[in-house]
C-alpha cells in the first residue's frame, strides 16, 4: 500500500511533518522518505525501515529538515520520495501507486530519449516515472493529466514544489488523500487520524481525480475531479488505522456494522466472541452487540515489539512473525465455544496455525467469521502485498479443486445464495481446519460502508473493473 504526508506552514514544517509521516506506519515495511523547501533548497532523507521503526531512523535527521513546507512517505515499495530539477522547477514527489503497464511507458520514454537513473528492487523506480510524466506537461496541472492518461493502475501523489504542496488523488480515487487545517497551517494525508494530535482538523477530501496546490495562502483547485470513484472497498475492511474516516466514514464504524451485521443473523451457540488482532476487534465488537454474547480477549498481540500490523513481504517470515506475534489466552478458552472475528482470509495458511493454537488451548469449538466476501480476484490496484497473484487466494485454490483443476463458472462461486458459494466455503473451512465458518456478502459490506456500490472498488470480491486509462483519455480528451 504506502502512506503520504505533507505540511504547508508558515513556520517549521520538521516536527509535524515527522509525527505526521509516522503515523501512517501500518501503511508500509519497506522505505520511508521525507522532503523539505528551505528557500529553494530542498532537503531529503530516506531510510530504509524494514528491521526498524521509522521514528528510530529519522530522530536524528529531524535538526536537517529545514523549511516551512515538506512532504514524507511511508513506501511499502520503491525508495521515494524522488527530487527533480525540470522545466517546471526543482521539485519532490512521493506516491502511493500500482502501474501494471510499467515496461510500456518505460519503453515510451526511452525511446522519446528521456532516462531514469534510480532503480527499485532490481527495476525502473515507479515514483521516478511519475515524476518523468509529470515532467513531460506544459505545466503541473498538464502533467497531472498526462499522469492520469497514461497509466493502468492507480497513484495518489504529493508533489513539493517551491510555491506548496501539490496534492493529486488517484484518476478513480482508488487510494484517498485528506486536508487538515491548523489555523494558517495546512496538512495533507493519506489518513486523517495522522494529524488529530497535531492539531489540524480535516477541512476536505480530495476528490477522485482533483488535483490542488496548497500554499500558506489557501487552496487552489488546479486539476477537476473526475465523474466516476471507486475508492478501495478494502481500506475500511483492513488498511486503514481503526479512527481514520474515509470520505467522511469511520473505518472502525464500518467495522463494527460489519461484525453486528454478522452478530444478527448467526444461528450458532458460542459463550463469547473474539477479535483476532488488531483488524477483526472492530467486527468483534459490532458482533458482541448483534449477537447477544459477550466480547472477551481469547487471543492476544504481543504489542511491545509486535505493534505493527504489516507483515514481511517474504511469506515464509511473514508466517512466522504471524504466529510469533499471537498469544491464545487458554484461560478464557478453555472448554468454551468461540466465534473469531478477521477481515478476511487472502491464502488460509495464517488462520489454520492460529485456529490450531485455539484449539491446542483448550477451546471445545472455534468458529470463524469474516468481515468481507471470499477474495476471488487478486488486486490489480494497490500493492496489496498479501495477494499477488489470483491463485495464491484461497477460494481460487478451492474453486479449481471443486472444478477439475480449472477455473471457471467464476460467477456462481460469487453468488452467495448459490450452491457453489456453499461448497466453496465448505472447502476453504476443512483447509482452514474449524468447525464452522462464514463470510459477510458484498451486500453487508457496501452497506456498512454507505457509500453506493458504483462508488466503491469491489474487485478482489466479484472482479468488476474500470480500465482507468481509457476513462482517463476520455474524459480529460478536452485538455489535450
Ligand atoms: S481490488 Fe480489492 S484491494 Fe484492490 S483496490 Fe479494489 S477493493 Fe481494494
Amino acid at each position: 500500500m504506502s502512506g503520504l504526508f505533507g505540511i504547508v506552514s508558515k513556520n517549521s514544517c520538521a516536527t509535524d511533518l515527522f509525527y505526521g509521516t509516522d503515523y501512517h506506519s501500518h501503511l508500509g515495511t519497506r522505505r520511508a522518505g521525507l522532503s523539505t523547501i528551505d528557500n529553494g533548497v530542498m532537503h531529503l532523507n530516506i531510510h530504509n525501515i524494514q528491521n526498524s521503526y521509522f521514528r528510530t531512523k529519522f530522530s536524528d535527521d529531524l535538526h536537517e529538515m529545514a523549511g516551512n513546507m515538506g512532504i514524507g512517505v511511508i513506501s511499502d515499495t520503491d525508495p521515494q520520495p524522488i527530487v527533480v530539477n525540470s522545466h517546471l522547477g526543482r521539485f519532490a514527489v512521493c506516491t502511493v501507486s500500482k502501474i501494471n503497464n510499467m515496461a510500456e511507458l518505460e519503453e515510451k520514454c526511452l525511446s522519446q530519449r528521456q532516462q531514469f537513473t534510480e532503480l527499485s528492487m532490481g527495476g525502473t523506480n515507479p515514483t521516478e516515472l511519475i515524476a518523468l510524466l509529470i515532467t513531460q506537461g506544459r505545466d503541473f496541472a498538464d502533467g497531472i493529466r498526462n499522469v492520469y492518461r497514461s497509466i493502468k493502475g492507480s497513484v495518489s501523489f504529493l508533489v513539493l514544489t517551491e510555491h506548496g504542496i501539490i496534492a493529486a488523488r488517484d484518476f478513480l480515487g482508488r487510494t484517498p488523500l485528506v486536508i487538515g487545517r491548523r489555523g494558517t497551517d495546512y496538512a495533507v494525508a493519506s489518513e486523517n487520524h495522522s494529524y488529530i494530535n497535531l492539531g489540524y482538523q480535516t477541512i476536505r477530501y480530495i476528490s477522485a481525480g482533483e488535483a490542488v496546490m496548497i500554499t500558506p495562502n489557501g487552496i487552489e483547485q488546479l486539476v477537476e475531479p473526475s465523474n466516476k470513484m471507486q475508492i478501495c472497498s478494502f481500506l475500511w475492511i483492513y488498511y486503514g488505522y481503526p479512527v481514520t474516516q474515509y470520505e467522511g466514514i469511520s473505518a472502525e464504524e464500518v467495522r463494527y456494522k460489519l461484525g453486528s451485521a454478522m452478530g444478527k443473523h448467526d444461528d450458532v451457540d458460542a459463550d463469547f466472541v473474539s477479535g483476532i488482532p488488531d483488524s477483526g476487534v472492530g467486527m468483534a465488537l459490532g458482533y458482541a452487540i448483534g449477537k447477544g454474547i459477550p466480547y472477551k480477549r481469547g487471543i492476544m498481540k504481543y504489542t511491545p515489539t509486535w505493534s505493527r500490523s504489516f507483515m514481511p513481504v517474504n511469506q515464509e517470515s511473514r508466517s512466522l512473525v504471524a504466529k510469533m506475534k499471537l498469544i491464545p489466552c487458554s484461560s478464557i478458552l478453555k472448554g468454551k465455544e468461540a466465534v473469531f472475528c478477521d477481515d478476511s482470509i487472502v491464502r488460509g495458511t495464517q488462520l489454520r496455525d492460529q485456529v490450531k493454537m485455539l484449539y491446542e488451548a483448550g477451546a471445545k469449538k472455534v468458529h470463524i467469521r469474516i468481515s468481507c466476501p471470499p477474495l476471488i480476484h487478486g488486486c490489480t490496484y494497490l500493492n496489496f502485498s498479501a495477494s499477488k497473484t489470483d491463485m495464491e487466494l484461497i477460494a481460487r485454490r478451492c474453486i479449481e479443486e471443486l472444478e477439475g483443476g480449472q477455473i471457471r463458472n467464476l460467477e456462481a462461486y460469487r453468488d452467495h445464495t448459490s450452491k457453489q458459494y456453499a461448497t466453496m466455503v465448505e472447502k476453504i473451512r476443512q483447509h482452514v481446519g474449524v468447525d464452522t465458518l462464514k463470510f459477510n456478502s458484498l451486500e453487508d459490506v457496501c452497506d456498512a460502508i454507505g457509500l453506493p456500490k458504483e462508488q466503491v472498488c469491489t474487485h478482489c470480491f466479484d472482479g468488476s473493473s474500470y480500465d482507468v486509462g481509457t476513462l482517463a483519455e476520455n474524459q480529460l480528451k478536452m485538455d489535450l
